[in-house]
């Protein structure tokens, strides 16, 4: 059933159900004060179309608190389109799409999520421009994991400086799950800067890259979590922070790029009362979204990236105090840091 109060806040949410393709999709409009809505679009084979636009709702809320934080000029969006990514795709259903988001005026901006490739969404913007995230144009930006990478490089260090007291990671021990794009990049930084490098991964070819260029040892895949680390930095899997893993970890540190890390909301506050401090997802993996965000500035920047990019350190630093000095968890300051900076610019609108 579908409860009204996840609407709570939102500006405008389109369904489409275009007959001629058999595309199904829902678009989440959460708030535009900062700027127009931009997020990724998700194609998902949900079970029912309540379940396609509860995440729509959710996910385009996610997204105007990460834009805020990352201190971009964007509001929060997603899209999601309800179908098999590896079978109900066609061209006539991506270009059906691009119609439906060029509707909307330039109020949401789309990119590639889970499901979406460069590819699909190259179609898309033959019928629109408000998509960003492209491989080729006068604007692309090219793959985003370096500068997550970097970002999430960032945001250990600051949670190194805040929970140890240390300027750098030389020395200490960071576990890493998952060395794919962004685990990669990271384990690179994280090497050229000291740190020794636990990892774990499900791809042999992934592992044997770090351990050959970043001298990393490689950890089974449950054993990751309980590593002997001062630092534990999920790059691969959502939900990793749940009931069966909490009383698991051994580093004091969570900070890392992989998005939903908490299995609920309450497991910021089960972490802090462990002692745990937890660099919050969306604000330390928004090197990405920063990326993909220059092109909507027309001219891609680099130095305005690098200078956003760079900014998380002060933010997550910003979150880790407040944290401390009001004693709530990191998770709920970071969304409400989200939210006072989305009511300025309302008001500011206003
Ligand atoms: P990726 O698919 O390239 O890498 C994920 C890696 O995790 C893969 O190598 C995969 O084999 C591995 N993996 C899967 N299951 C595992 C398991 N059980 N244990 C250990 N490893 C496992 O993805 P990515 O682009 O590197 O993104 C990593 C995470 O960061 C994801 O959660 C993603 O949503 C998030 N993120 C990525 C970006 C970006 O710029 N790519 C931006 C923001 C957030």
């Amino acid at each position: 059933m579908m409860d009204v109060n996840q609407f709570k806040g939102h500006e405008q949410v389109v369904y489409l159900h275009d007959k001629k393709t058999g595309l199904k999709a829902f678009i989440a409009v959460h708030d535009t004060s900062l700027g127009p809505a931009a997020g990724g679009c998700r194609m998902w084979k949900y079970d029912t179309e309540t379940d396609a636009l509860n995440d729509a709702l959710r996910l385009s809320r996610g997204m105007s608190h990460k834009n805020a934080v990352a201190g971009l000029k964007l509001g929060g969006g997603k899209a999601v389109i309800m179908g098999d990514p590896r079978a109900d795709k066609s061209e006539e259903l991506f270009r059906a799409f691009g119609r439906m988001i060029n509707g909307l005026g330039g109020k949401y901006i789309s990119a590639e999520d889970v499901g979406i490739s460069v590819s699909d969404m190259e179609i898309v913007a033959e019928e629109t421009p408000y998509v960003a995230g492209l491989d080729k144009g006068e604007h692309a930006s090219g793959d985003p994991s370096p500068f997550t990478a970097t970002g999430t490089y960032l945001g250990i260090k600051a949670a190194v400086k805040h929970k140890l007291g240390l300027d750098d990671v030389k020395g200490l021990t960071v576990a890493v799950q998952g060395v794919g794009h962004v685990g990669y990049y990271l384990c690179k930084h994280l090497h050229a800067a000291g740190a020794k490098l636990l990892v774990s991964d499900i791809d042999l070819d992934a592992l044997k890259r770090v351990v050959d260029e970043c001298d990393a040892t490689v950890v089974g895949l449950d054993d990751i979590l309980t590593a002997d680390a001062d630092v534990f930095a999920p790059c691969a899997l959502g939900a990793i922070v749940n009931d069966d893993t909490i009383g698991q970890f051994k580093a004091t540190i969570i900070a890392g790029a992989a998005n939903n890390q908490l299995a609920r909301d309450d497991h910021g506050q089960a972490l802090m009362d462990r002692g745990i401090l937890y660099a919050p997802d969306y604000v330390i993996n928004a090197g990405g979204i920063i990326n993909v965000a220059a092109e909507t500035r027309g001219e891609y920047d680099e130095a305005w990236v690098n200078a956003k990019v760079d900014n998380i350190y002060n933010s997550l630093t910003t979150i880790f105090e407040r944290s401390v000095s009001e004693k709530r968890p990191t998770n709920i300051i970071a969304d409400e840091l989200a939210a006072e900076i989305i009511e300025k610019a309302r008001q500011e609108k206003a």
